[in-house]
């Protein structure tokens, strides 16, 4: 096929690595040594800043709008493999933490960590390996609902041949892209439902449409899965939920969640929606979440309180300090005597007691006195503030 391509293309049999709209036409098996150039880009990137010179708020911002903006355009169609996901978020961690080339770096919290949803502790970085799965997402979702794009279409023609998108599979010999695609299916079975018009084509068993139900799909009771096929056999003659058949193949949750969802409309055909969006339209940002909200552990500070901050007025520099000292991610003598040798851990500007958090930024005697002349008032006003979610951040 290479060869042939490269005929009607005009070119050379020896032009195999050329780049097409910017992505390499043909891939060698070593995939990682055609991408290299995203590496290459990324280096020359952060070299350039003068990361010395930038608050943390400017590192992020730079990371998160330049860097990461990078990757966007080939992880759109190209499954990067774990090992280069990984070389790009270590660099982009060692960026952030401030550490240079050669030098081992102190990193007062997880890469896992800063890639959590804000609302659960993260500041909003994101795993290249989770984005990639949730851009590439974006694929099967286009599968699922646009009918007319010509791309779909011969996809559709050519690998699922009627069969629904989520029973496809892959064969080695089949095209790196639709493996991509096929792998990216997971995140589409956790949000993607259909909402039941007429029910002909959505299956009872195979298909998620219990759209108000925690898991989409039915919950049985009968082991006699084959007496019903499609939804539109649960449906009476004039479109109305049959009760009593509902009654004896699910249990009441399922029946429950069904009816909360109201009579089918009848009007055209059943539909895919997206259910991680208000809206109900797919995005890979709600996409992105799925992963990352199911290896968030639980929380000290509460969600409410973190989008408060997040969602504050107040200056980008403050909320990355009050993300630094609500998650104990400040290089402070408390914390670092845990990783490398210390000897005094006392505060060096009272010397009267342990520098942790609670001494440097409320009980000590220095920090008292900022504290006093600022808008804010005493630490005790702020600790009331924090405790009770008063208006603290100027929200
Ligand atoms: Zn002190």
């Amino acid at each position: 096929m290479k060869r042939g391509i490269l005929q009607e293309l005009g070119l050379n049999l020896a032009d195999t690595n050329i780049n097409y709209l910017g992505l390499p036409l043909f891939r060698s098996k070593n995939k990682d040594v055609n991408f290299n150039f995203i590496l290459d880009n990324l280096v020359s990137k952060l070299h350039g800043w003068k990361m010395k010179m930038l608050s943390k708020a400017g590192l992020a911002t730079l990371i998160k709008s330049v860097g990461l903006a990078l990757l966007v355009y080939t992880m759109q169609t190209t499954k990067l493999s774990k090992k280069l996901a990984s070389k790009i978020d270590g660099m982009v961690r060692d960026f952030w933490w401030g550490c240079e080339q050669g030098n081992r770096g102190l990193y007062l919290k997880a890469w896992d960590h800063l890639c959590l949803p804000k609302s659960r502790e993260g500041s909003g970085f994101r795993k290249s390996m989770e984005f990639n799965q949730a851009l590439l997402a974006k694929w099967g979702w286009a599968l699922l609902t646009e009918d007319q794009s010509l791309c779909c279409r011969v996809l559709r023609a050519k690998y699922l041949k009627n069969k629904p998108l989520f029973e496809a599979t892959y064969k080695d010999s089949d095209s790196w892209f639709w493996k991509n695609v096929v792998k990216s299916i997971d995140i589409l079975r956790k949000g993607a439902c259909k909402v039941i018009s007429n029910g002909e084509e959505t299956y009872v068993w195979k298909d998620p449409w219990v759209v108000h139900g925690k898991e989409l799909y039915p919950k049985p009771i009968t082991s006699c899965l084959e007496r019903v096929t499609k939804v539109a056999d649960l449906l009476t003659s004039d479109g109305e939920w049959d009760i009593p058949k509902l009654e004896s193949l699910f249990n009441t949750e399922t029946i429950s969640d069904i009816l909360k969802g109201g009579r089918p409309s009848s009007q055209g055909r059943d539909r895919w929606i997206w259910t991680k969006e208000g809206n109900r339209k797919f995005t890979t940002k709600s996409a992105y979440l799925i992963p990352a909200l199911e290896r968030a552990p639980s929380c000290v500070v509460a969600p409410a309180l973190w989008n408060r901050l997040w969602n504050s007025k107040i200056l980008e520099r403050h909320k990355i300090l009050w993300w630094g000292i609500l998650s104990n991610a400040l290089p402070i003598r408390e914390i670092l005597v845990k990783r490398i040798q210390i000897e005094d851990v006392t505060c060096p500007l009272c010397g009267e007691a342990e520098e942790s958090m609670e001494h440097l930024f409320l009980y000590c005697n220095f920090a008292y006195h900022l504290w006093k002349s600022s808008p804010w008032g005493t630490p005790l006003t702020l600790v009331v503030g924090l405790g009770t979610g008063l208006n603290f951040f100027g929200t």
